[in-house]
């Protein structure tokens, strides 16, 4: 009987808020004997050459990156698969993104400064090494001043989308950012759709030429799964699902291979790529 095939297509690296490099990402989805995975760090693909090399001819590498988008004065999180890396004009959209996390990071801290709590971009800056800059750098600077004990404790007092001091980073329209990975020849999944208000906005999303819904996700479980899938057969989505592992250090073990899909759903999303690409 032939063994299933799974990927996880949804994995961060130190590119942006995770902790593993890329080379770790693809160790640990080899032992977890995983077909095919999808680096998708935020607005980067620093990781994807050294994924590729890691891997040979062991894994599959699928190209991602996840864009976040100005939605309803708020932000969704939009996966990109399948886009040419090397395309400039993606290239440089991923470039001004980096910048405007920075930019955003730097109004946060403003208004932390306003409750009396001080931090640097340095400090900032080096809790993220190389990564594309996020609130959980800025979370850790917080954790390590002693201002919180845990990274989820700054989520919840100051940083979180409902918190005081959370500024949106979008300039990036959800039109904007899917006209963006389509020139790039890629396609592009509403990404954790749990995370948005109101399901009714999920249309909007694919009016504005979204092509996928990630169904299965650590956040999303059995009935609520069950529910998107739905929607997503519903507008003739793609479905796509990945664990959305951050690496060490949110919760005990990795969660790397903890929400897969099978290969045939890869297969739907390479066919939904090359058709864009042959256009
Ligand atoms: P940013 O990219 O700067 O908007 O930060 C968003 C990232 O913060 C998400 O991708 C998660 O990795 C992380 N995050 C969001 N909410 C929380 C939370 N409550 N606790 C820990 N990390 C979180
Ligand atoms: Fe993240
Ligand atoms: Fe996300
Ligand atoms: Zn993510």
């Amino acid at each position: 009987m032939p063994s299933e095939k799974y990927a996880d297509l949804h994995l961060h690296t130190f590119y942006s808020d995770g902790t593993f490099s890329p080379s770790e990402v693809v160790r640990r989805a080899r032992t977890l004997r995983l077909s095919a995975v999808s680096i998708t760090d935020h607005d980067s693909v620093e990781g994807l050459e050294e994924a590729l090399q890691a891997a040979g001819d062991s894994i599959e590498i699928l190209p991602g990156v996840e864009l976040t988008a100005a939605f309803h004065g708020r932000e969704v999180h939009l996966l990109g698969y399948g886009f040419q890396i090397k395309n400039p004009s993606f290239s440089s959209l991923l470039g001004q993104r980096r910048l405007a996390r920075e930019d955003r990071i730097q109004k946060i801290m403003e208004r932390l400064h306003d409750r009396g709590i001080d931090v640097s971009l340095e400090e900032v800056r080096r809790a993220a090494g190389q990564g594309a800059l996020g609130r959980p750098h800025l979370a850790h600077v917080l954790v390590n001043k002693g201002v919180v004990r845990s990274v989820d404790e700054a989520f919840q007092r100051y940083l979180g989308d409902h918190a005081p001091c959370f500024i949106k980073t979008a300039t990036l329209t959800v039109p904007e950012a899917v006209r963006q990975i389509h020139h790039a020849g890629g396609v592009t999944v509403l990404a954790h759709p749990f995370h948005i208000v109101e399901d009714s906005w999920i249309p909007e999303c694919v009016e504005a030429g979204v092509e996928g819904l990630e169904v299965y996700h650590s956040e999303q479980q059995g009935a609520v799964a069950e529910k998107y899938r739905r929607i997503a057969v519903k507008h003739n989505l793609l479905i796509t699902g990945g664990s959305d592992c951050h690496g060490l250090g949110r919760g005990k073990k990795p969660l790397i291979g903890t929400v897969c899909v099978p290969y045939a759903l890869v297969e739907d999303l390479k066919t939904a790529i090359r058709e864009k690409t042959d256009v």
